[in-house]
């Protein structure tokens, strides 16, 4: 994850400052030192209608209303060149995922939009010997399945981190049950798990847990009620052993978490129930 001034403030070619991003905050972004854009960048609220609905690629929506304004001809010029280019996803406000390598493969101009795939730096290798004339269909080909698996890899990563960011934000960056503020050691544990149908990847699902209580809770050691009361397996309880277990985990018996800020963002009551009913299956 990148923060925004990190983008802005870019990187040194033939000696003077080229940002990664447009600081206006322009989509498609070309330096005027450079021949072809280098970064597409897809803002926190257009991040799901612009990107994901087809499985195998990302979209990217035509600037403005004209298809032929300069920066979507320039789209049509990555495509032509195959060029490779960054996509900035934001994820939070102010915090961007950089993808690269990205290829501008298809163009839209109906739905007014191009479609981008994913690629890895071993792929672009390979891409860079079709320009020197090596063309073989069958790599070609593989060479489309590999982005499309790369894409939706990436898509999957994508989910994962606005997930993580978004629940992390809620809860201000701290353990619902300990208060625990280092964010290294932060996770957005699922309440309904991802696996499930309902686990659905949003703020309402999610809890922000240190380490230590995230395998806890996934373990169903500490679970919480509708109530947001924290709850110790019983016989867990009644152990006896150092430090790590009598304040890490026996203390947190009874508690309340630590709500988010925003009463939107709380935990949401039926899947915190429907979690805890397995909870307490292993209660024994
Ligand atoms: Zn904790």
């Amino acid at each position: 994850m990148l923060p925004w001034k990190e983008l802005v403030s870019g990187f040194t070619f033939l000696g003077s400052t080229v940002p990664l991003v447009s600081s206006a905050g322009r989509g498609i972004w070309k330096p005027k030192s450079m021949g072809l854009p280098i970064s597409l960048l897809t803002s926190v609220k257009e991040i799901y209608s612009d990107g994901f609905a087809q499985s195998n690629m990302l979209q990217y929506k035509y600037q403005g209303k004209n298809p032929d304004q300069f920066d979507n001809n320039w789209m049509r010029e990555l495509r032509r060149t195959r060029e490779p280019v960054i996509y900035f996803l934001g994820v939070s406000k102010g915090t961007y995922m950089p993808i690269w390598p990205v290829f501008v493969v298809g163009d839209d101009r109906i739905n007014q939009q191009v479609f981008v795939q994913c690629d890895s730096m071993d792929s672009l290798t390979h891409y860079q010997h079709d320009n020197a004339g090596f063309d073989d269909s069958l790599a070609a080909d593989s060479r489309d399945h590999q982005r499309a698996y790369i894409t939706r890899l990436t898509r999957q990563r994508v989910h994962q981190g606005v997930f993580r960011e978004r629940v992390l934000a809620a809860y201000q960056r701290q353990c619902a049950f300990c208060h625990f503020r280092h964010e290294e050691m932060l996770d957005a544990a699922h309440i309904i798990p991802d696996s499930h149908p309902d686990g659905e990847p949003v703020v309402r699902n999610g809890l922000s847990l240190c380490s230590l209580h995230h395998r806890a809770f996934d373990h169903n050691i500490l679970g919480v009620s509708h109530d947001y009361i924290i709850h110790v397996r019983p016989d867990v309880l009644k152990e006896k052993d150092g430090p790590t277990l009598a304040h890490g985990i026996q203390a947190m018996n009874n508690r309340l978490i630590e709500l988010p800020r925003k009463q939107i963002h709380y935990p949401d009551p039926v899947a915190l129930q429907h979690r805890f009913e397995q909870f307490l299956s292993n209660c024994g």
